[in-house]
């Protein structure tokens, strides 16, 4: 349940309807605003009336959120999550611009793309050091040596940087080297390393799993927040569907369905979406019509001879012009009030 408090209620009375609810068991996750403060209430309903409740000084009423999902809702948290990403900000109705290779393949050729893509605009830096291939024969990635080159990358361009972690073991190794931890699509699931990164003082870029539901992964991002981590980018990927002309069918409806059921930052991953580097451009322009928070692409020097996913990714040049597109795309957006 919501517990919303009277426009500046005092810390006492806040205090005093915490009390009242940790006795009982349950567990209180605040939000504050500037004039009024919200208590997300998570436990046994049944231990406590809400007419007790509403009668307590300085609680303007009390509200059943009857959706699954409690601490990411709308409800609970009206006003848009804004994370801080280094010195970026994801959520303020801006477009960060997330890029890099799939796969960090060596250190001079990770440090001279990462320039490149800085070059062209890219806000974020992106590189995997850890891979989840379908093929236990595939590059599986450099490990601890990527995350070194990433977080060397990173301090040569003054961009933060993302990676994926796979596995709970690994959470603290790749917090102490990456600025947001990277949830794959296909551990959106994993339960254990939900509640590991939720434990962590990072940003979690969570990718919804490839036949999840909506409804499914707001669920794995509660799984986060509510073990203690507020900062969760939701990242649409595609899911799998009958199409095979493409890798997977960008669901680009599930934006505009996200910011109203939740409050959290949205980035579309097209890349992995789509499967195919010439539909990346016109789907990232879509993404932003869409109202999305950023996106999240794949650029490799020499797409042709990448070790993961270069059919998918885009040539220097490429992205560069994609950044131009949706700058001028959003401008347009701003200009009309859109
Ligand atoms: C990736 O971003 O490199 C990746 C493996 O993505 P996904 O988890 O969406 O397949
Ligand atoms: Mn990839």
């Amino acid at each position: 349940m919501v517990i919303v408090m009277e426009p500046y209620a005092t810390e006492e009375q806040i205090a005093l309807v915490e009390s009242k609810l940790t006795e009982r068991g349950f567990s209180i996750h605040l939000s504050r605003g500037v004039v009024r403060t919200i208590l997300g209430a998570v436990g046994d309903r049944s231990r406590i009336s809400f007419e007790f409740l509403e009668a307590l000084p300085g609680v303007e009423k009390v509200v059943a959120i009857l959706k699954p999902f409690k601490l990411a809702s709308r409800e609970f948290k009206t006003e848009d999550t804004v994370v801080r990403i280094g010195k970026e900000r994801i959520g303020d109705g801006g477009i960060q611009v997330i890029a890099g290779p799939c796969a960090i393949e060596g250190r001079e050729k990770y440090l001279e793309i990462a320039q490149m893509v800085k070059e062209a605009g890219a806000t974020i830096l992106r590189g995997g050091a850890f891979k989840p291939r379908t093929s236990p024969y595939s590059f599986q990635g450099l490990e601890e040596e990527g995350l070194e080159i990433l977080a060397e990358a990173g301090r040569l361009t003054g961009l933060p940087v993302i990676t994926e972690v796979m596995d709970p073991r690994l959470v603290s190794l790749v917090a102490e080297y990456s600025d947001v931890l990277q949830i794959g699509a296909r551990n959106m699931q994993n339960f254990f390393l939900l509640r590991e990164v939720g434990t962590v003082d990072k940003p979690v870029l969570l990718k919804r799993g490839p036949s999840a539901t909506i409804e499914e992964w707001i669920m794995a991002a509660e799984y986060i927040i509510s073990s203690g981590n507020p900062n969760v980018i939701l990242c649409e990927r595609g899911i799998r569907t009958f199409e095979t002309y493409t890798r997977n069918t960008l669901d680009l409806s599930a934006v505009p369905l996200l910011k109203h059921l939740t409050h959290l930052p949205v980035v579309v991953d097209p890349s992995h979406g789509t499967g195919k580097w010439r539909l990346v451009q016109p789907m990232s322009l879509a993404a932003v019509g869409a109202g999305c928070d950023g996106i999240m692409v794949e650029v490799h020097q020499n797409p042709a001879e990448a070790l993961s996913d270069g059919p998918q990714s885009l040539t220097p040049e490429n992205f560069q012009q994609l950044v131009g597109g949706i700058r001028r795309m959003k401008a347009a957006m701003k200009a009309n009030g859109i």
